[in-house]
């Protein structure tokens, strides 16, 4: 660290009394001292003028200057992290009992921000969204090989959210082994998941709750999953007894592994998988005159950030209209954003435009959202991104 370096952060009264509500971020326009003074990730006393508020660590590259970790203690050892990771898994355990295969941490809602980890029965794929995170990264390991004894850690630190914070990415095991490829058991099927080549953590955890609904509507059913990825949707929608599921994705290896996934689930005979550009197979589709009991939409996030919502809400319109149309009536529409940046309202405006495109009338049956293993802060509104709706079709 360089001879400038100070330890201490003192925030601005409105960024304290932000911090002192339990919100765990001061912005760089909110600290008094110039940022040069600081290293990226460097543990830090966050103040206001004599007040102590908490401990945490800064990045004088992001927005997000710094990160409360703690309001009690400076020592972010292995036993601290390890203290905190068990509190979170005995959360998810309350919910889900004898599954071992959940989001574990999900990052300021479980008061370790910038951490994200999903846990793979025994095997954990770790994210790091903060400067502080990388920094203090060999305490985190070590404090999950104490709390979990895994048979191996993942580090896959390659969202794009780290170029905010000037970090680089990498992946690289940290502890154990990680199988090429993993046999996991999760929602009634098989997975053979390829972490270290995976989107994100390799498995989208935060949908589970959702397809286990699906599951209700599928019995005998002719399905559709677009952007089906490792197709945990088409094998919920197979488990639920459909008689014949197409799943689409762009990404030709993603078509491969859910391929994989179906066979060794016992359902290759009644789901496939197609490469495709979802926006062109719907259109196909449509022309085609192709109906199904139950469409389901899961797309990638259309709005990365809040200036862009009006054309991300136009590409989901333009995804949902075709959805709706291609509905059987008394069909289910299951769709989907994981967009942080579109609200619950946004999204049901746009659902009502996508219906009257396609001169559809539809009822709302269920509106899910993240699983509880990716709780909502409730002082954070930025930790809520995801909603599913489930609809059901008229003439
Ligand atoms: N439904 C999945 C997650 C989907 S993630 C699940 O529950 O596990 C989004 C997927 O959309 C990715 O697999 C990505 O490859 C795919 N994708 C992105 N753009 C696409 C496009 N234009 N057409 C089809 N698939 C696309």
């Amino acid at each position: 660290m360089s001879e400038t370096t100070s330890n201490v952060v003192t925030v601005s009264p409105r960024g304290a009394a932000r911090v002192a509500s339990g919100h765990p971020w001061v912005y760089a326009n909110e600290i008094r001292e110039p940022m040069k003074s600081f290293e990226p990730g460097q543990p830090v006393e966050i103040r206001e003028a004599r007040r102590v508020l908490g401990f945490g660590f800064v990045n004088p590259r992001s927005l997000i200057a710094a990160r409360v970790l703690s309001r009690e203690t400076a020592n972010f050892d292995a036993s601290f992290f390890a203290k905190k990771l068990l509190e979170a898994d005995a959360l998810r355990r309350r919910f889900r009992p004898g599954d071992r295969s959940y989001r574990l941490c999900y990052g300021e809602s479980d008061l370790i921000p910038g951490l994200v980890i999903d846990r793979f029965d025994d095997v954990f794929v770790v994210q790091s969204h903060a400067a502080g995170i990388d920094t203090l990264v060999e305490p985190i390991v070590a404090g999950m090989v104490a709390a979990f004894k895994p048979r191996g850690i993942l580090l896959k630190f390659d969202s794009s959210s780290r170029q905010l914070e000037g970090l680089a990415t990498k992946t690289e095991v940290a502890h154990g082994e990680i199988p090429d490829l993993l046999d996991v058991k999760m929602e009634g099927s098989t997975f053979r998941l390829d972490l270290r080549h995976g989107q994100k953590t390799g498995f989208f955890h935060d949908q589970a709750g959702n397809r286990a609904w699906l599951g209700k509507f599928t019995k005998d059913a002719r399905v559709l999953d677009m952007f089906s990825y490792v197709g945990a949707w088409a094998l919920a929608a197979a488990k639920g007894g459909a008689k014949e599921v197409l799943g689409v994705d762009s990404s030709e290896v993603a078509c491969a592994w859910a391929t994989e996934n179906a066979k060794a689930s016992g359902v290759g005979d009644r789901v496939r998988f197609e490469k495709a550009d979802a926006f062109e197979r719907l259109e196909a589709l449509t022309k085609a005159r192709e109906q199904y009991d139950v469409v389901v939409l899961d797309p990638p996030a259309f709005v990365k950030s809040r200036k862009k919502l009006e054309e991300g809400l136009s590409g989901y319109r333009e995804v949902n209209r075709r959805g709706f149309a291609l509905v059987k009536p008394g069909g289910i529409l299951a769709t989907s954003s994981c967009s942080r940046n579109v609200p619950q309202d946004a999204f049901l405006g746009m659902l009502v435009g996508a219906a009257n495109d396609a001169r559809r009338s539809a009822r709302i049956l269920h509106m899910g959202q993240q699983g509880p293993d990716h709780p909502i802060h409730l002082r954070m509104p930025e930790t809520e991104y995801l909603k599913c709706v489930f609809l059901e079709v008229g003439e």
